[in-house]
């Protein structure tokens, strides 16, 4: 591994939900550039083979059962991080859920739920590393909205109410945090294939080929797909790149 712009050797990274899906593909292009992780989730057997994974690349991981939306269990985990890994230079908020009802449909406790895991989580944890990034000279968060910080849907209005406020909370900690050198920005991934997409196509008759035929690319995207962003939005690559929104869609949100 060369230095340079995007080598991440004796940095270390939070990904929260790092142990599936998209986290995991942010986590192991991480780990690629040299940073150690951290991967919070609640499900400690996925947990696990995410760290197995992240070790056999050759830096430190660690796994750290967190319920997201839960402030002391966040104080606990960015604590740990700092006590087993030594600082804090990365967060990726990545954490999220949907429940997909119409909006005359969905419960309170639904909403808050919702609201909670995707937007009140990225909050919660930023607030909590800030210090550490702060004490070290510096660091980067990288938020994950979605489509849905852009588009409304009939079937999501918790999670495009939460994506869409990924985004404005990513600008205001922007803001507010470039003075202490932290780059805060948001990701907007398209139509992903995992755990949670597979879930919404056996719920939504015809979503796969309304994906396909929308998506210039052609395909569904995969988690290796957010390798790269991470790296780089993690990176002294961005260090001028601060509060953006960066679609990666294959092309989906500029389809006319
Ligand atoms: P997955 O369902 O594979 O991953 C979700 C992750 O979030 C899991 O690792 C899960 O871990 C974690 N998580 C959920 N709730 C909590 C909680 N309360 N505390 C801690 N961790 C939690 O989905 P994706 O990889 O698809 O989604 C990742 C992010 O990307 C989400 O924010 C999602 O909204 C966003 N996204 C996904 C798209 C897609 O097409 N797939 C499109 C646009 C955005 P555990 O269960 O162990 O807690």
């Amino acid at each position: 591994m060369s230095s340079g712009p995007f080598d991440l050797r004796g940095k270390v990274a939070i990904v929260t939900g790092g142990n599936g899906g998209i986290g995991l593909g942010m986590a192991q292009g991480l780990a690629d550039a040299g940073a150690d992780i951290a991967v919070v989730g609640r499900n400690e057997t996925k947990s696990s083979a995410a760290v197995a994974e992240l070790r056999a690349r050759g830096v430190r991981a660690i796994s750290i059962a967190t319920d997201v939306t839960d402030k002391a269990a966040v104080a606990a985990m960015t604590g740990r991080t700092v006590r087993e890994l030594g600082r804090i230079d990365i967060l990726v908020n990545n954490a999220g859920i949907n429940i997909r009802k119409p909006p005359d449909a969905l419960d309170i406790a639904e909403w808050d739920s919702v609201i909670s895991t995707n937007l009140t989580s990225a909050f919660l944890c930023s607030q909590a590393a800030y210090g550490a990034m702060k004490e070290t000279g510096g660091g980067k968060i990288i938020n994950i909205g979605s489509m849905m910080s852009i588009f409304g849907a009939s079937f999501a209005p918790a999670y495009a109410a939460s994506k869409g406020g990924i985004v404005q909370f990513t600008r205001s900690c922007a803001c507010a945090w470039a003075a202490d050198n932290i780059q805060v920005n948001a990701v907007l991934p398209g139509w992903i294939d995992t755990d949670l997409t597979r879930r919404a196509r056996e719920q939504i008759d015809g979503l796969h080929d309304r994906v396909l035929a929308r998506t210039p690319a052609s395909r569904w995207g995969a988690s290796a797909d957010f390798a790269g962003i991470a790296v780089f939005l993690a990176s002294a690559a961005s260090d001028f790149v601060t509060g953006t929104a960066i679609p990666v869609d294959g092309g989906y949100s500029i389809m006319g």
